[in-house]
């Protein structure tokens, strides 16, 4: 008996189409999962099943030992946030926070907490009307979490922020589900929030697990060329050719020739100071300005195009040839025969 979720060969199907095709997976108490993957890949799916929305077509759904197949959505304890947090429109932030919560006794004292624990201390009389989106997911989270649930499943709960905001809330999201010991399993197609939230991510594709694991493992050591490509990376080397030398010996360990050793953006920073004839060469192909640096586009030989790192501002013409420097945090191994 596994206290926790316990997925076990999970299958979904609509009409003819296989969503989720033989999915397993274990949440432990407290742990937060992130499913991982592109667009109708299966993670809405597979986590609708979990709830109870969506029936299986196989496998079951076990929670602290005990299968849940045959309990309906509202008995099963778990909480469900999605990517838009669905407010009551006619209730203020209290109102909809105690939404749920079963006891009448201390509720208002509850809400407070809640909405502390949210960032937004002091909300509670405000019409939901008059809340930003960032705000509205914060009460949709406070809310969710209002029942205590045993489980919380989030999907895509902040897809429909932009950018700069979906990355505080991801921290912020973090911060709410440690600080409460909330087990979750949270969504996204966007791999920036899964590894800022998530204890473990599952990368999925085409209804199945391809590989689950801790952020820094998953990065570090994708388990196929499949879960690399998918991670950003985008260049691939065996590890006997001569052209992986600087990267084998930047990596610093021992290799099988048949190994593969996969490039993400960054593999390459672009040397600033000083000659080194031994340095990597890398023929612009153009460059790009962002915040903080810039971004080169650099032919290099026998590993192809490849994007260099470059410091903020800096500008290439196209055909320069540049020597560039190995950053092993941005390398990783496949291993052999993938
Ligand atoms: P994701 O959440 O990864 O985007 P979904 O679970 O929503 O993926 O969808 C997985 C597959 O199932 C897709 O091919 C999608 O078109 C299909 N699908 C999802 N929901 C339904 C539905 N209600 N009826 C028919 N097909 C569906």
């Amino acid at each position: 008996m596994s206290a926790g979720l316990v997925v076990s060969d999970a299958v979904v199907r609509y009409g003819t189409t296989t969503a989720v095709d033989g999915v397993t997976l274990h949440v432990a108490p407290g742990e937060v999962v992130a499913l991982l993957g592109p667009s109708g890949c299966g993670k809405s799916s597979l986590l609708r099943a979990v709830a109870g929305l969506e029936p299986l077509a196989g496998g079951s759904v076990a929670f602290d030992g005990v299968a849940v197949d045959d309990v309906p959505v509202h008995r099963r304890g778990f909480g469900l946030m999605f990517q838009d947090g669905q407010l009551f429109a006619h209730r203020d932030v209290a109102g909809n926070v105690a939404y749920g919560m079963r006891t009448a006794a201390d509720r208002a004292a509850r809400v407070d907490e809640l909405l502390d624990l949210v960032g937004l201390a002091g909300y509670g009389p405000r019409p939901v009307a008059t809340l930003s989106g960032g705000e509205r997911q914060r009460v949709a989270l406070a809310r969710a979490l209002a029942p205590a649930p045993r489980l919380l499943l989030l999907d895509e709960p902040l897809s429909a922020l932009d950018r700069a905001l979906r990355e505080r809330l991801a921290v912020d999201l973090r911060a709410v589900l440690v600080a409460t010991g909330t087990t979750a399993v949270l969504v996204t197609h966007d791999q920036d929030e899964a590894f800022a939230v998530a204890d473990r991510v599952a990368v999925m594709r085409a209804g199945r697990l391809l590989q689950v694991d801790a952020p820094a493992d998953l990065w570090r050591r994708p388990r196929s060329r499949e879960v690399a490509e998918f991670l950003g990376y985008e260049a691939f080397v065996e590890a006997s050719s001569v052209a992986a030398a600087p990267l084998v010996e930047a990596l610093a360990r021992d290799l099988r020739d048949d190994d593969v050793v996969a490039l993400a953006e960054g593999a390459f920073v672009v040397r600033t100071g000083g000659g080194d004839p031994d340095a990597v060469k890398g023929e612009v192909r153009g460059v790009t300005s962002r915040r903080g640096r810039s971004e080169v586009r650099v032919d290099v030989e026998g590993i192809g195009t490849v994007t260099a790192l470059a410091p903020v501002g800096a500008r290439f013409d196209a055909g320069t040839v540049l020597p560039l420097v190995v950053d092993a945090d941005a390398l990783a191994v496949l291993p052999a025969g993938d």
